[in-house]
């Protein structure tokens, strides 16, 4: 039974505009939260730059999220995990709430900015997801320069992995007194009332070499709709893969927000004894955030007010 004292949660009301970003669930140390806290703060300020100039819940999500995958302290991006073969293998996700447009790319290798490729497979594919070297193939094609591995490999991700392989498991990121924040995600609401969300991760550490989490599964780690709200997730990939977490605490969005995404990461404890967090915008702007982690980083911006936390 899942009791009130393991979700932890937070809520705003509604804005013209809004936008909250999470930094990603897990157990990240006490002497290292201020640090994941300001990265949040960083993002979520360049997303709110975007939404007070006019411009769309889609384009600030994308900002913010880009801004975490170039802070190496995020499993995302540069700082990103190795799998089995220790290598870098990108998942990320996109979803506009105006006409329900998604778009994702998994397993990717080494690119800077797998937001900005998922991005594009929205706008310029009739699909919604590309895989490995193919959603590769395509990111070339489309003009993005492939990263020099080596160069988005950070020594936290190296050491990670060797302990992972020494103990031969597969592991959370942010999990066990980390020193490092996880996936990264972000949330919006612009002035004319369209909602997105975005989500971006290296997934878990030392996972089998073509191991998708929910990140760039549509419903699973992001989801959309204008009818409904916004939600990006983080956490154990799949647990959330089978509760649809995010459809879920967007489909939940009928009381507030916060009530909505402790429904939801309530529903995935109960269900599959597995943890993680979320963040989710309703389409009046309200947003709201639950965890069932330890910690969860995370930064808002509304055209009224500031917060951030863990
Ligand atoms: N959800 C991500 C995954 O399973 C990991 C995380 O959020 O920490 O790939």
């Amino acid at each position: 039974m899942v009791t009130q004292a393991d979700v932890a949660s937070w809520g705003t009301g509604a804005s013209s505009w809004s936008i909250l970003v999470h930094g990603g669930a897990g157990d990240v140390r006490a002497d290292s939260v201020g640090a994941h806290v300001k990265g949040c703060e960083r993002a979520a300020s360049e997303g709110a730059k975007v939404l007070a100039a006019g411009g769309s819940a889609l384009d600030a999500v994308q900002r913010a999220v880009e801004v975490l995958e170039s802070d190496p302290l995020f499993n995302a991006g540069t700082g990103a995990c190795l799998d089995s073969d220790g290598h870098i293998a990108l998942d990320a996700s996109i979803m506009d709430g105006k006409d329900l447009r998604a778009g994702g790319v998994c397993a990717l290798p080494a690119f800077e900015h797998p937001i900005a490729i998922a991005r594009r497979v929205m706008e310029a594919t009739p699909h919604v997801l590309l895989a490995a070297e193919g959603a590769s193939r395509f990111a070339v094609a489309q003009g993005f320069t492939p990263a020099d591995e080596a160069t988005m490999i950070t020594e936290l991700a190296r050491k990670k992995w060797e302990a992972a392989r020494a103990k031969n498991t597969i592991e959370g990121w942010a999990g066990g007194a980390s020193t490092s924040g996880g996936t990264v995600g972000a949330v919006a609401r612009d002035a004319s009332g369209h909602v997105a969300a975005a989500t971006s991760t290296g997934g878990m550490v030392n996972k089998l070499a073509g191991r998708v989490g929910d990140s760039p599964i549509v419903g699973a780690g992001t989801y959309a709709d204008d009818e409904g709200g916004a939600c990006s997730t983080t956490g154990h990939g799949e647990a959330m893969i089978r509760v649809c977490l995010a459809k879920t605490a967007v489909d939940g969005m009928r009381t507030t927000p916060e009530a909505s995404a402790r429904d939801a990461i309530a529903l995935m404890l109960r269900r599959t004894a597995q943890t993680g967090g979320l963040i989710v915008v309703a389409p009046d702007g309200a947003l709201g955030l639950a965890r069932t982690t330890r910690t969860m980083t995370w930064a808002a911006r509304t055209d009224a007010e500031q917060a951030s936390g863990c």
